[in-house]
Parts: structure tokens; C-alpha cells; sequence
């Protein structure tokens, strides 16, 4: 028998496609409808490309969230934050819910109270709060959450005149395994940043510090952190305990949970690493329950989460333009849908799923956007089967953070639909024309 010739072995790239923990994908999957609405009538009726967000999918995915944290700690409490995704309509179901409002500008402020919610419910956030913007919030009784000296020290001097004692808690960064740290908004816990301006505001009697709040990062897989993170404000609590017989009432632990959307880069898809709201709970349940908190000054948990509780509820639905072959033979799409409304495809590989029935033959294809930008790439390589012009596609994990950073550039921005939970559509916000800008643009006398 002779020996078998030697072959050298050859890695080849996979452009297109990750593998899920069952191997690579072998059938191509559709979304045809969203709470069985048919993608193609809400083209039809709304316009393509067009915004849609499942209230069941909110309220679905509120009820996980919360009864994770109910049901293995006595206070919880959800503030919605209004930066993940402003529209009022989409807030008004999250306070209906039960959630407060979690603002960082005064433009989210002063939103939050049009939809009702009570000053007192509102924590604001952010590093930017203007001397007029805390003096609302303190004579509505809001939550301030201090993230520097400077605001610490306004605060102070507004609470000498103010009629009301303003309701503070600190923002705390520290270091709890994840990295790149955030260190840049709040007080150090290490350094003994946070401790000094506790003690700034405990020794100054004018001030009621309610609370200690972290947000350790967005999109944190580790659920560990945030057990780090508590107990770190947890041994904050114990010291103003100990020192000024000062019980707090709450600990905010941000937001940050992760989503099921995949990252750049990410070696499996974010649907097998996206840790549950049950493992978040459990980590930072169990870390207050550890701390040295008597039953009486046990406090209330506070939780921000923002894209894990939205994201999976939004789609961006539109069409196909044109197919091109690259130079290099590669076939390209072109859609309709662009990075100007898909602010997260800088960071994600978004599913982009075909509607309606498509063949099994897939290439691998780049699909761009409309904009004549060379930056407008939605996928730069997904296996993808071959549609024609004039064919549907929904993107689905959107809900989070596009429809508060989307751009407007070079096009208007589109209709976005709420699918309420007895399936009745509704815009609740209106694609934009010329007009929208006429509004706002002023040409000089002598231009005209
Ligand atoms: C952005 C933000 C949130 C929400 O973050 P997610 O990562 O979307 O959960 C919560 N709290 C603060 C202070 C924020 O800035």
C-alpha cells in the first residue's frame, strides 16, 4: 500500500455568520410578522423603512425583569431611562408598569413630568445639571444623584435658601472587574473620593443623602460585578451607619444588563452569552443580603436597566433597493435602512432576517445602506439569501438606544409604530419632511 499524499492543511476564513452553540446555521430563518401583524401590511401602511416596537414584548420582558428581583428581595424598585429610548409613548408603558423615570438632561426632566410622573419619582442623573436645573429638582422633591464636587457644591448653596431640603445620593464608580473602568462619572470608592463627599454632605445638615447609586458600565455579561459592586455600596452605607447613625433608604445599582444583540467581534451570538435577569438578580440580591444591613434599615433596590428591558421589543423594517456584485465578485444589498437609523450597528451584528418566503440558497453578502456615505454598511458579511429589489427585511434587537441616537442625515427619519397589546397599531412618532425642517431653519432676510 502506498502512502497517502501529504496535503497541507488550509484554514479558511468564515466571512459571514457565526456559529450558535449547535454548529453553523442550516436553514434561513424569516420574520413574516411582529404580534402577528404581517411585516409587508405594516410596510404598506407606514411607509418603508418604518419603526415598529411590541408593547407585548415590553410588558413581557418587564414582568422577567421584575419578578426576578421580586421575588428574591422585598423592595425593588424599576426606573425606566428615558436616554435608552425617549418616545413618550414607550415611557407612558413603562410608568404604567410601575417604573419611575431615570433622566440625564433636563430635556428628559421636563419629559418625565408631561407623562405624569411624580417629581419625587424621577432620579437625575448625568453630570450636566445647570444651578436652574437643580433648584427644579430639589423644589420637586426629585432624586439627585451628585456626580461631581462642583454639583455637590451648588447643591449646597442652593440648600441654604431653598424652601425644601434636597434629596441627594452620590453616583459611585469603582473597580469591579470590569474594564476599561468607568471612571469618569461619580465619586471613586478606592481613593476615598466617595467617603469625602458622604461626609461633605453629612457634616453640612442641609441635605437628606437618601441613597448611593452606581451604573459600572452598559452591555456587562459578568453578572459578578455587580455582587462587587454592592457590596462596595454596601460598606459606604455601613460607614454612615457607624458614623453618623445614618440610615440610607435605597441602593441603585444602574443599569448595564446586556441584551441578546451580538457584538462585534463576539465569537458566539449574544442570544448564548446574554447572561438571564434571574442571574443579575441573584447576584446583586445576594451581595445586600450579606451586607451588614439591620432588617429595619434593610433598603430598597433600585435598578435602571435600560437595553436589556427595550432592546428585544423594537424592529427596523425596510425594503431592498438594488443587488450589486462588488469588484471582488462578493454580492452587496442595498436597503433601505441605514447607520443614520441603526445607531447600534457601530457596535452589533444585527440579525437581519429576510420576510417572506425566500430559497435556501445563501451567499455571503455586505449590505449596505442608502446613504452615499461609505460608512453606511449594515452588515459588513452575512450569509444571506438572495432577494430581489423591492423585497422585505426586518432587523430585529433595535429597541434600545436608535430611536433616541439615530441621525438625521441625508434622509428623513421614519414613522415609528407601536403594536399595542390588542394588536392595534399606532404612530407615536411621525416620519419627518421638509416641513419638519422648515421649522426650525431660518435663512437671513438678505438670503431670501
Ligand atoms: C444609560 C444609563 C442607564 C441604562 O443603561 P443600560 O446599559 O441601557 O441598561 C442606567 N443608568 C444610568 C445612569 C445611565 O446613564
Amino acid at each position: 500500500m502506498s502512502k497517502l499524499k501529504y496535503e497541507r492543511p488550509i484554514i479558511n476564513k468564515i466571512n459571514a455568520g457565526v456559529p450558535d452553540k449547535f454548529g453553523m446555521k442550516t436553514s434561513i430563518e424569516t420574520l413574516n410578522s411582529i404580534d402577528t401583524i404581517p411585516v409587508k401590511n405594516l410596510i404598506a401602511e407606514y411607509g418603508s423603512p418604518v419603526f415598529a416596537v411590541s408593547e407585548t414584548t415590553i410588558r413581557n420582558t418587564y414582568e422577567e425583569a421584575t419578578s426576578a428581583f421580586t421575588s428574591r428581595y422585598p423592595k425593588v424598585q424599576f426606573a425606566w431611562s428615558y436616554k435608552t429610548n425617549y418616545l413618550d409613548a414607550v415611557c407612558r408603558i413603562y410608568h404604567k408598569l410601575g417604573s419611575w423615570a431615570e433622566v440625564v438632561s433636563m430635556f428628559e426632566y421636563e419629559k418625565a413630568l408631561k407623562n405624569g410622573v411624580p417629581g419625587s419619582q424621577i432620579i437625575f442623573n448625568g453630570p450636566d445639571k445647570s444651578e436652574s436645573d437643580l433648584e427644579t429638582a430639589i423644589s420637586n422633591s426629585s432624586l439627585i444623584h451628585i456626580d461631581h464636587f462642583d454639583e455637590l457644591y451648588s447643591i449646597l448653596k442652593i440648600a441654604e435658601t431653598s424652601k425644601k431640603q434636597p434629596k441627594v445620593a452620590i453616583r459611585v464608580n469603582m473597580d469591579t472587574g470590569i474594564y476599561p473602568q468607568w471612571d469618569r462619572f461619580g465619586f471613586n470608592y478606592e481613593n476615598g473620593e466617595a467617603m469625602q463627599a458622604l461626609n461633605r454632605l453629612m457634616y453640612s445638615e442641609k441635605v437628606d443623602v437618601v441613597g448611593l447609586h452606581t451604573h459600572i458600565g452598559t452591555y456587562i455579561t459578568t453578572p459578578n460585578a455587580y455582587s462587587v459592586a454592592v457590596g462596595k455600596l454596601a460598606e459606604l452605607a455601613s460607614s454612615l451607619k457607624k458614623k453618623f447613625n445614618h440610615a440610607i433608604k435605597y441602593i441603585d445599582t444602574g443599569g448595564g444588563f446586556a441584551s441578546k444583540n451580538t457584538l462585534k467581534g463576539a465569537y458566539l451570538p449574544g442570544k448564548d452569552t446574554c447572561p438571564t435577569f434571574d442571574a443579575y438578580a441573584e447576584a446583586i440580591t445576594s451581595a445586600l443580603m450579606s451586607a451588614d444591613f439591620s432588617k429595619e434599615d434593610l433598603p430598597m433596590l433600585i435598578i435602571e436597566s435600560g437595553r436589556a428591558m427595550v432592546d428585544e421589543a423594537g424592529f427596523l423594517l425596510g425594503s431592498v433597493i438594488a443587488n450589486k456584485r462588488l469588484a471582488d465578485g462578493r454580492r452587496s444589498t442595498i436597503l433601505d435602512i441605514g447607520i443614520n437609523n441603526l445607531f447600534t450597528s457601530f457596535w452589533y451584528e444585527h440579525e437581519v432576517l429576510p420576510v417572506g418566503a425566500t430559497t435556501q440558497q445563501t451567499e455571503d453578502t455586505t449590505l449596505y445602506g442608502p446613504l452615499c456615505m461609505n460608512i453606511d454598511v449594515v452588515r459588513q458579511a452575512i450569509q444571506f439569501p438572495l432577494l430581489e429589489k423591492g423585497d422585505h427585511v426586518a432587523i430585529r434587537r433595535i429597541g434600545a438606544y436608535n430611536m433616541t441616537q439615530w441621525m438625521q442625515f441625508i434622509t428623513f427619519r421614519p414613522n415609528v409604530v407601536l403594536i399595542d397589546a390588542d394588536k392595534n397599531t399606532h404612530i407615536i412618532r411621525k416620519a419627518e419632511n421638509n416641513a419638519t425642517f422648515e421649522l426650525q431653519e431660518v435663512v437671513p432676510e438678505y438670503l431670501k
